[in-house]
């Protein structure tokens, strides 16, 4: 039985729309060009979709809800852009553009706010405010890939990192992986979609029987329980040891490497003792480390480790054979880095629906 609640056309899989379209007593086949409009040739209103009648469009028009986001403000960098969307209800979520070499990365909201409320984190400071639908997750991917393919290029990866937790949206994240994979949308390879979690276990062990192929990340941050639910209150819900059994339980059904992110808090979980015991909870996983010194956010009083010590980290873990890698942070100028993503005020909305 398909739920037809949201009613949002970016939210139905291709199937889901043949059947909506044919108990609307249409045809079946129109799915097709109304996904050919708005994936392929980018055309975001009904209006504009000129091989269905007239009397569908305005249908479609009535009766669907599209586009669900209205561009508030683009903030560009050397590397990354960040974009501001309102949605309909006026609330705001953030998506970034990564570019790197000829690969082009965008970083998805899947909640307004977070329920996780990370210590270094903007996004989580106000706790959980709603979780997006599935329209709303597509649809910062479509734009955004809307607004490549003017410069000929187009959207290859996506990585579940922006705003919220995507494991306690389960269903609408699902469903958007789905739609965004499917080659009548923007086909992007589930190889290429990376899901960041702080560690839902019972969520994670279910979407580890979900048959896909993404990968997935554990936003680790400490080296034991006790520190970590400082560091993640949310935290406080999973045991660790039963979180890492579940990213284990993901990693053998999957055949993925598990990817385990650290967040560098200078004088806080950054000292030696701290990446001996990482190393010793880590021991005999076949995983990656991605150490990420942590980004500046107003108003919080934390530091950003210096490179000599995120150095001395890294060799301590490689050296009790972790492999770690280091990320570069990109964006950090326009707070569009991990963790500085946070709810702006807009200076002027662009309705993308306006344009065919
Ligand atoms: S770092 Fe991620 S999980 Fe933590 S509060 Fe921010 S958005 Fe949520």
């Amino acid at each position: 039985m398909i739920c037809f609640l949201s009613m949002e056309v970016c939210g139905f899989t291709f199937e889901e729309l043949g059947d909506w379209l044919e108990q609307a007593g249409e045809k079946r086949f129109r799915a097709a060009q109304i996904f050919d409009w708005i994936y392929r040739k980018g055309v975001l209103s009904f209006e504009g979709m000129e091989n269905l009648s007239k009397e569908l469009r305005k249908r479609l028009a009535e009766s669907l809800r599209f586009p669900l986001l209205k561009l508030a403000a683009v903030q560009e960098s050397d590397e990354t852009s960040k974009f501001l969307w309102e949605l309909s209800d006026g609330k705001r979520v953030e998506s970034v553009l990564i570019r790197s070499f000829d690969r082009r990365t965008v970083c998805l909201s899947s909640q307004v706010g977070c329920p996780a409320r990370c210590a270094f984190c903007a996004s989580g400071r106000e706790g959980l405010i709603r979780s997006l639908t599935a329209g709303e997750i597509v649809e910062q991917a479509l734009h955004i890939d809307r607004f490549l393919k003017e410069k000929g290029e187009r959207v290859c990866h996506l990585v579940y990192m922006g705003m919220g937790e995507p494991l306690e949206n389960y269903d609408a994240v699902l469903k958007s992986i789905r739609i965004l994979n499917d080659e009548r949308t923007l086909h992007i390879s589930q190889r290429r979609m990376t899901v960041s979690t702080v560690g839902i276990a019972p969520e994670i062990r279910r979407l580890a029987e979900e048959r896909l192929f993404v990968n997935l990340v554990l936003s680790l941050h400490a080296p034991n329980q006790h520190f970590r639910k400082k560091i993640i209150p949310f935290a406080r819900k999973y045991p660790l040891e039963e979180i890492l059994s579940a990213m284990d339980f993901y990693a053998e059904k999957t055949r993925r490497d598990i990817t385990y992110e650290y967040t560098l808090l200078s004088k806080i979980n950054d000292q030696e003792e701290h990446a001996i015991e990482l190393a010793s909870l880590l021991r005999g996983k076949q995983c990656t480390v991605n150490l990420i010194p942590y980004n500046p956010v107003q108003g919080l009083r934390l530091e950003r480790p210096d490179r000599a010590n995120v150095c001395a980290f890294q060799k301590i873990l490689e050296s009790r054979g972790i492999r770690t890698t280091w990320r570069y942070t990109k964006g950090d100028d326009i707070a569009a880095a991990c963790g500085q993503l946070a709810l702006q005020k807009p200076s002027g909305l662009t309705n993308f629906g306006a344009t065919s």
